[in-house]
């Protein structure tokens, strides 16, 4: 960094709008929603989704409740080309979604993204070209006249390529790109040419998207940007002003709001803030931030946990584990004084709405009940010692060599709090790990293996074993293929059991504790829409393994998650 940062950067100037409208106003219902995770979202992975994954992703998104996505720059590519026809041609889109399409305004490509879009009930069309002054200057060395006059074009071809297709039916969309550092005046005088060439009427609007395609200012001056646009621009009523911000600033969200209220009627973005760069506005964030004011944000996010883990897989991108609403952490209070006050604040809820003493959410620290995202509040005690060690992790790691991964950790502070509650004894190391051993490697034996044995493996790591299973009633013997020793000895439990469990994260590790050394293994199992641990250990590291799935399931028949009547 630089001693003077003001020898090389300058203030972003502020907008002259003293009677500025939008401080007074309050959101009350929620904007439209525009998903660009298949386009703005995918252009910036590292890998790109392949399209197994898109259509992946396309399905997420539907289920969430997005009626508007934008799935491709079909001419761009040949997948995303292929993309498109795939969606088209196996009627995967419902009836009541819009697919939205980017082209830049070039013949070629618009004949390519219209060819793309053959036989499709309902699409809109979006075109842009950079206007500001950086652009025009440097990138382009074209006049305003000029870049308009590319927006007109533009503007021009898709209104007649359109006609050749009248089977759908077609919206369309202008960016005047990087609008944020476009001087106002030009980015709605180009707007207005646009539009003279669409003729937008209130039955059939054209949408004007405003992007602040790089964050440059305090979110109050893209407000006041899109004060500005909406009270200049003719026929407001015959036009949809959409909101596309980048995160440039880390002021996304907040910039997207102001501008809502700025007079917003639609609202780009992608699932996590996925997107160039620093990414786009986080549409999870917004929607949720409507949802805790009491406005239904007609999105739906309720099964949090499988949207990470769908998101996860497809973008190869984690979700972070403080991100609002949907990290792992986000429930989850370390503190004591913040553990007692969520604790009195859910008590006084419990007792509010048994006597009917209204029920509105006023719980400390919690802005949002954690069940209505199939999630669940959790305390993560410390074990506080005057020698200095630290927690319950710590402990076990440090004394006993064992590692738990992060959401076991979780889960057995929970288990050792209530242990240190009920029997009043200090968590010392010696009792933590005591209360280890009894809930996870020496759980309750409802259902026992007797007999493993692998029985082969093939080249394409197919695994074949046989296995015999006790139960209070009956001895079971089975003989199961899967894809690796885990999956093919899940699959013999859900064969023996009737039953429906699945493994979604394995750890391992080596312990030296003692004479010789031993592995680890941790499972977290799937049953319902529940999940649980389980661990095991022993020399032979599958055994360790089959060993944490029995834990694991002996666990679940416990807390009568899983029931062995068949
Ligand atoms: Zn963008």
């Amino acid at each position: 960094m630089i001693s003077n940062p003001a020898t090389k950067y300058r203030q972003f100037p502020v907008i002259a709008l003293s009677d500025r409208q939008w401080p007074n106003k309050v959101i009350d219902r929620a904007p439209r929603f525009l998903s660009s995770d298949l386009r703005d979202g995918n252009q910036a992975l590292i890998e790109p989704m392949s399209i197994e994954k898109k259509l992946r992703m396309f399905d997420l998104l539907v289920e969430c409740g997005f009626k508007e996505i934008e799935i491709a720059f079909p001419s761009a590519s040949e997948t995303e080309f292929k993309f498109v026809r795939r969606l088209i041609e196996e009627n995967r889109v419902p009836d009541d979604v819009v697919l939205q399409v980017l082209t830049q305004a070039r013949e070629d490509l618009i004949v390519r993204t219209f060819e793309s879009l053959k036989g499709c009930k309902q699409a809109i069309v979006h075109v842009y070209n950079a206007t500001s002054p950086v652009f025009r200057q440097v990138v382009f060395n074209k006049s305003k006249e000029e870049i308009k006059a590319l927006a007109v074009h533009g503007a021009t071809l898709i209104k007649e390529e359109a006609k050749k297709y009248p089977e759908t039916d077609w919206s369309f969309q202008y960016s005047p790109e990087i609008f944020s550092d476009t001087e106002l005046d030009f980015a709605i005088e180009v707007c207005e040419a646009v539009c003279d060439v669409w003729q937008p009427s209130p039955q059939k609007k054209v949408i004007l998207n405003l992007p602040a395609t790089v964050e440059m200012s305090t979110p109050n001056v893209y407000a006041d940007q899109i004060e500005y646009f909406c009270r200049h621009i003719s026929r407001r009523e015959s036009v949809v002003i959409s909101i596309h911000v980048h995160n440039d600033r880390g002021c996304a969200v907040a910039a997207t709001e102001l501008a809502i209220m700025a007079g917003g009627d639609r609202v780009e973005g992608c699932l996590f803030g996925h997107g160039e760069r620093t990414g786009n506005v986080d549409l999870i964030t917004i929607a949720l931030n409507l949802y805790t004011q009491g406005i239904d944000p007609t999105l739906d996010f309720t099964k949090m946990n499988k949207i990470v883990r769908e998101v996860e897989h497809c973008t190869q991108l984690p979700v972070h584990p403080r991100h609002p609403y949907a990290g792992e952490l986000v429930f989850t209070a370390f503190s004591g004084s913040h553990q007692d006050a969520i604790k009195k604040g859910l008590s006084q809820r419990k007792k509010d709405i048994e006597s009917n003493n209204g029920a509105y959410w006023q719980v400390p620290y919690l802005p949002i009940d954690p069940i209505d995202l199939d999630r669940s509040y959790e305390a993560v005690i410390r074990v506080n010692s005057q020698s200095g060690k630290g927690g319950v992790a710590y402990l076990l790691e440090q004394d006993h060599g064992i590692e738990m991964p992060r959401r076991l950790q979780i889960e057995f502070s929970r288990i050792a709090q209530k242990e240190a509650d009920t029997t009043g004894k200090e968590l010392t190391s010696g009792v933590l790990y005591s209360i280890f051993e009894a809930a996870y490697f020496n759980a309750p034996k409802h259902v026992e293996l007797l007999q493993h044995k692998m029985l082969g493996e093939d080249d394409e790591g197919n695994t074949t074993i046989h296995a015999i299973f006790k139960t209070n009633n009956q001895t079971i013997e089975v003989e199961t293929t899967g894809n690796g020793p885990i999956a093919a000895f899940v699959k013999a439990i859900n064969q023996s059991l009737n039953l429906d469990i699945d493994v979604v994260d394995y750890n391992e590790h080596a312990r030296s504790q003692g004479a010789q050394a031993s592995a680890v293994s941790y499972i977290e199992m799937q049953v319902g829409n529940r999940t649980l641990f389980g661990a095991g250990t022993h020399v032979n590291s599958s055994k360790s393994s089959y060993l944490a799935i029995m834990s694991a399931l002996n666990r679940a028949i416990d807390k009568n998650w899983i029931s062995l009547n068949h």
